[in-house]
């Protein structure tokens, strides 16, 4: 299997290539060459990781990962994937019982034995820069990779006390750094050092975000693998409700149905950022500044990830037709959250209630809403919402007990590499 890139002006690579690349030469986002078909037959009895590696399978070939392939899944995939019914004709699949509690994990995981198992011969330095999320699941991902150093970027004093806890509490081969500045100065920073000739001499650099193949790719097995749960328990095809921000994870979960899996539908839910619902509705896809909203990873103004949507679907009556989508403001995001705690006795975080609130403005076929990450990770906005503490999973409750370390520096390209060199030699 070969990847190309969206703008068709970059030779194809394998995907180790692509993977170590990031975005293509020509500015697009790698995709593969082709969506192989699946045999369902020969995963009906098949556990998640076996479902996972043959699925990948295919998009391993010519590829020098291809015989760790197996070993990558069960090494990434290692927590439960569970798909509860809440009601008649609504499941919850339940993608936040990784390290960090949310469906990052998936990628980032995968992404970290990729990258570790390709870097034995020279280190790999992975730059990134966060404003919460992404952070604490790379840095998770990455922790004690002997083959990685990550600088992670923060905007000091920007990001809530509980996200700046999970990217600061790892020490060894994680050096988290609070800049003097703002989350796109910490972007600008990151993409500086790419072209910058003092940190080409010193590492091999590398990025870690959502436009990452390596991230990608991974993200169909959950869909792949709930799916067949869902036809061999119930002799349907379920649809999915996708929570989304960049469009990545509703990207992996349209290649999936192209692979042939069984997903009848597959519809999007967004917070108040409304670029991809205005765009279906007018035709007219105008980028902007984000707003902030109580789905914070959601609150995405420029969706990375739409490239690859239109790639796929280039007219618009097509991505039309094929993905319906609901916007969902805060009002309805805390009334959705409400309602389910008093309904269903369940506590959703603020992303997985915009695709519960879509649920009900979906025909009454069976609809999988996807829930996207732990509500104990934004107790501070659901607790005084539905009056009731929000339990806390051992893992995050491990996270918090371990010491952080705070470490500033001044928004500049130089004083980052100093810190970095004397942290790491
Ligand atoms: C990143 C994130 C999303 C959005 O996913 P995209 O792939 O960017 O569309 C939704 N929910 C949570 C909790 C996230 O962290």
């Amino acid at each position: 299997m070969q990847y190309h890139s969206t703008r068709e002006n970059t030779p194809p690579c394998p995907f180790s290539d692509a993977l170590r690349a990031g975005l293509a030469a020509d500015g697009g986002l790698y995709v593969p060459d082709s969506f192989p078909q699946i045999d369902l037959d020969t995963l009906r009895e098949a556990h998640y990781v076996e479902t996972a590696t043959q699925l990948l399978t295919p998009y391993f070939t010519d590829d020098i990962l291809l015989p760790d392939l197996s070993a990558i899944c069960s090494q990434a995939f290692n927590f439960p994937v569970p798909l509860n019914k809440i009601n008649d004709n609504t499941y919850l699949l339940e993608l936040f019982h990784g390290p960090t509690l949310a469906f990052k994990d998936f990628g980032a995981r995968f992404l970290a034995e990729c990258l570790n198992r390709l870097s034995t011969d020279t280190k790999t330095t992975l730059m990134i820069a966060t404003s919460g999320d992404t952070g604490s699941a790379v840095a998770a991902a990455f922790h004690g990779k002997e083959n990685i150093q990550v600088v992670i970027l923060y905007p000091e004093g920007k990001i809530s006390d509980r996200q700046a806890h999970q990217i600061t509490c790892w020490g060894d081969n994680i050096l988290a750094l609070a800049i003097d500045g703002t989350f796109d100065d910490c972007q600008h920073l990151v993409k500086s050092t790419f072209t910058d000739a003092n940190w080409q001499d010193y590492t091999r650099l590398s990025t870690a975000n959502s436009i990452n193949i390596g991230r990608l790719l991974p993200q169909m097995t959950y869909y792949a693998f709930s799916s067949l749960q869902f036809l061999n328990s119930q002799g349907e095809k379920p649809g999915f409700i996708v929570p989304s921000g960049n469009f990545g994870n509703v990207t992996a979960a349209f290649w999936a149905k192209a692979m042939g899996f069984p997903i009848r539908d597959i519809a999007v839910a967004t917070n108040a950022n409304t670029v991809v619902p205005d765009y279906l509705a007018t035709g007219h896809y105008a980028p902007r500044a984000s707003v902030e909203t109580l789905a914070n990873a959601m609150d995405v103004g420029k969706p990375s990830n739409f490239e690859r949507l239109q790639y796929l679907f280039p007219a618009l009556d097509t991505m039309r037709a094929h993905m319906p989508a609901t916007a969902v403001s805060d009002h309805d995001i805390t009334a959705t959250i409400k309602h389910w705690y008093q309904t269903y006795n369940k506590i959703i975080c603020p992303h997985t209630a915009t695709a519960c609130f879509a649920r009900e403005q979906l025909s009454d076929q069976p609809w999988v809403a996807v829930a996207t990450a732990d509500a104990s990770k934004f107790a501070n906005v659901i607790e005084p919402m539905i009056g009731a503490p929000v339990p806390v999973p051992s893992q995050l409750a491990a996270l918090l007990a371990k010491p952080t370390h705070l470490t500033s520096v001044k928004n500049d390209a130089s004083a980052v590499l100093a810190t970095v060199k004397a942290y790491f030699g």
